[in-house]
């Protein structure tokens, strides 16, 4: 992939008719060392945030040797990249053909359920020729927590309720070499506080059912910054999450996992967007709701935008932007700022868009196409550069950008 220094000299030299992604390498491999390092626990990446393939080595040369797949194609994917990465199959509901070919092929011991018919799926599927019933099982289970801190919920479709815990957990512990509990806090969580009433929860499953356990899997939610969201540092959700966890009523040699997606992959990309048109405060721009910008459309998420023009001289003002397909829907209502007397033909760049915008691609209406290519300059904002307020001065060690 050919590489440039940054955005601006993208423009100068392709002055390109569609998008362009903007891969930074390096801001992925800095947050995966972040977490392989500084997360007391095993840090597993959901790969539903950015399957792609350039990003899954990149984590694993840089230490994240876990993957969560939710899908087969996830699984294949993944294991025909690293042949030696643990697989935890995280989707709650799966087929009985993905089971199998996941566990007889492609080595994946751990499954998520919240239910007993899908118990009974993952016995079936994993049990020999024979009939003899696999040994090695790591079995979770997702227990359904709140998502009042988060900006996504994962609250509604998956996760057996408290009420009903008890039961599930005996069953599969009948099933299970290792038995863990899992849950998701919903995306974008914004305090620390979300995973302490998580795992106050499962303390309350584990004394109802009066199992041992041996994983407590955090799940994914881990936050980055985005305009009008400013989450603490991670370390406090670390340190928060650990103390918790030492507290629980679980196996003394039990492990602590997490499954972050956003953290790990929305500092890897951003993309180059060019006006078409504009009509007063909004901007007719080739990508949109069913390109990258994704959640800007459906959940008006709001992303960090910069002009890429020299010539553009007046203050910023907000924005609204319109995508490139027929749609009304096409919609981004922003706000976003950028110089107000920007136009038809000017090139800005979207920053932040490597978790769940690049993923989220179509090529519905014949727009979608966007080459990608490597910068080496920092992302427009970045959790793990230390020029945010660092909750410890002693861990106050910044380089000034
Ligand atoms: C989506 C998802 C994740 C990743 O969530 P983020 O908020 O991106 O960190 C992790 N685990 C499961 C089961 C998921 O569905």
């Amino acid at each position: 992939m050919h590489s440039y220094p940054d955005a601006r000299s993208v423009v100068r030299d392709l002055v390109p008719d569609e998008p362009v992604m903007l891969n930074r390498p390096h801001a992925a491999a800095r947050a995966a060392q972040f977490f392989a390092q500084r997360f007391p626990g095993t840090t597993m990446y959901a790969v539903k945030a950015n399957p792609s393939p350039d990003l899954i080595v990149l984590l694993w040369e840089n230490g994240i040797r876990t993957f969560d797949v939710a899908s087969i194609a996830e699984v294949r994917l993944v294991r025909a990249l690293l042949p030696e990465a643990t697989l935890c199959f995280m989707h709650p509901v799966k087929t009985i053909g993905a089971i199998r070919e996941a566990y007889h092929t492609h080595g994946v011991r751990t499954f998520s359920l919240d239910t007993l018919e899908e118990l009974a799926k993952i016995v079936e599927a994993t049990s020999a020729s024979d009939g003899a019933a696999a040994e090695d099982l790591n079995l979770l289970v997702r227990l359904r927590v709140s998502s009042e801190h988060s900006e996504l919920s994962l609250a509604s479709k998956f996760g057996v309720d408290l009420v009903d815990a008890a039961p599930l957990l005996q069953a599969t512990r009948q099933h299970c070499d290792a038995l863990g509990i899992c849950f998701h806090v919903g995306s974008q969580a914004m305090t620390p506080f979300a995973y302490v009433q998580a795992l106050d929860r499962v303390r309350a499953a584990i004394a109802q059912a009066s199992v041992t356990v041996d994983i407590i899997d955090v799940g994914g939610g881990f936050p980055s910054a985005y305009p009008g969201m400013n989450p603490p540092p991670l370390e406090d959700y670390f340190a928060i999450i650990h103390r918790h966890f030492e507290a629980l009523p679980i196996s003394y040699n039990a492990e602590l996992w997490a499954e972050p997606g956003r953290a790990l992959s929305a500092e890897y990309s951003s993309v180059i967007v060019r006006v078409e048109k504009r009509r007063g405060d909004e901007l007719y721009i080739n990508d949109g709701a069913y390109g990258a910008l994704f959640d800007a459309a459906h959940v008006d998420w709001r992303f960090p935008v910069q002009a890429l023009e020299d010539d553009l001289t007046q203050p910023l003002a907000d924005f609204a932007f319109y995508g490139p397909t027929c749609d009304d829907a096409d919609y981004m209502k922003g706000p976003f700022d950028l110089p107000a007397d920007i136009q038809a033909d000017d090139y800005f760049e979207i920053g932040m868009l490597g978790a769940y915008g690049a993923a989220m691609k179509t090529g519905f209406n014949g727009f979608g196409a966007a080459q990608a290519v490597v910068v080496t300059d920092e992302p427009m904002v970045s959790l793990y550069t230390g020029t945010r307020q660092e909750p410890k001065r002693s861990d106050n060690v910044v380089s000034l950008r």
